[in-house]
């Protein structure tokens, strides 16, 4: 009989539906068909997105028997940090589960004046870079909008708990490909940077993408206001092809098109992200490609540094080649820094989110 109930009870909780998908408006709409007021609604919102509780039960200016018909009627699903590691150079890495206990991984970076969050937009990802752990795992599902900003919210607090200052920058640079879950990578997005989340300016958000052309244009019309940064690697089909196999659907043309697209709506710097490796496209032909395919418009090329994930088959370049990627970008007059990586001790720097834990 226990089990019986149990069992109905786990089911009940599974038809319940995730609250936090309602809109503002049909929240107030929910209290007024329930004969309460509209004003209830804003409360419970408020409750949900500012204050981010994890339960009904938290909601303290809301009477009892209502917390109680929330409680029948909704669950909140919200994400919990199962894991959190530290790295020696403060890097923090936070094992995500979610409702469904699928986990994904979010990493704060920290610099002198800056915390930055990396975030995952899916569990796994479908594609298939050559030299990234998550393309290992498979794609699972797509988070949802509040999957999303809940890693935002986790490590703004560990930011101002432990660097005493709130988050100030986001990177879609985390596991998955956020224009291949874009409606809810934007749903995320207005609510990071809307007064009733956290009020974030766009300008301080990175969207990471390796190449969606149709996706970009997209974003393009839409006229979105964050940072686009795109994750090159080569900018000749063969080359980028062999280590990113999907730029065989998505060739650099296309890509190109987009671009310069996005650029003519937006106005917006394009970010190129880069990783030298020896013997790949480190010859002075890669750099002079690169060059070409980004002269369009005003661009800054990240060189990153690569964090090994296994065998050797990707090795970085040496510090000549990147110094000749370095004078020839400078000298065609685009942007271009050299980064390094944070937080490889505890597999948390680009590449390496691969739930090891
Ligand atoms: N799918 C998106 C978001 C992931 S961002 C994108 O591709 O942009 C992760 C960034 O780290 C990408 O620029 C990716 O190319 C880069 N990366 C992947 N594996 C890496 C590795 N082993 N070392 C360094 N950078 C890596």
């Amino acid at each position: 009989m226990r089990d019986f109930s149990l069992l109905t009870f786990a089911r009940m909780q599974q038809t319940k539906k995730d609250i936090r998908a309602l809109t503002k408006e049909q929240l107030r709409d929910f209290f007024v068909n329930n004969g309460d007021k509209a004003f209830r609604g804003n409360q419970v919102y408020e409750w949900l997105w500012q204050k981010s509780v994890h339960s009904f039960e938290g909601m303290t200016n809301i009477s009892k028997e209502t917390r109680e018909m929330l409680e029948n009627n909704f669950v909140i699903n919200h994400i919990q940090v199962d894991q959190m590691q530290r790295s020696a150079d403060g890097t923090i890495k936070n094992a995500v589960r979610l409702h469904d206990d699928l986990i994904v991984e979010s990493v704060l970076i920290p610099t002198a004046s800056r915390t930055t969050a990396c975030v995952s937009s899916q569990v796994g990802c479908s594609l298939d870079c050559k030299f990234c752990a998550t393309a290992r795992l498979k794609r699972m599902r797509n988070l949802n909008p509040d999957e999303i900003y809940d890693q935002v919210v986790a490590i703004d607090n560990e930011s101002r708990l432990y660097f005493n200052r709130p988050l100030s920058n986001i990177v879609f640079m985390g596991m998955g490909e956020p224009l291949m879950n874009y409606n809810n990578v934007l749903k995320a997005i207005d609510k990071i940077t809307s007064k009733e989340g956290l009020a974030m300016s766009p300008k301080r958000i990175t969207v990471s993408t390796s190449g969606v052309p149709k996706m970009i244009k997209k974003m393009a019309d839409e006229k979105v206001r964050f940072n686009l940064a795109v994750s090159l690697h080569s900018a000749i089909d063969e080359v980028r092809t062999s280590i990113m196999p999907f730029n065989e659907h998505f060739p650099l043309k296309d890509l190109r098109e987009a671009l310069e697209y996005w650029y003519a709506k937006t106005k917006n710097r394009i970010t190129y992200e880069y990783v030298v490796w020896q013997g790949i496209n480190d010859g002075q032909k890669d750099v002079d490609a690169l060059v070409r395919f980004c002269g369009f418009a005003p661009s800054k090329v990240n060189l990153i540094e690569y964090n090994p994930i296994d065998d050797g088959q990707f090795q970085q370049a040496s510090d000549q080649a990147i110094r000749m990627y370095q004078r020839t970008l400078e000298a065609n007059n685009i942007t271009v820094t050299v980064r390094r990586s944070r937080g490889k001790d505890i597999d948390a720097a680009c590449g390496q989110l691969a739930n090891k834990t």
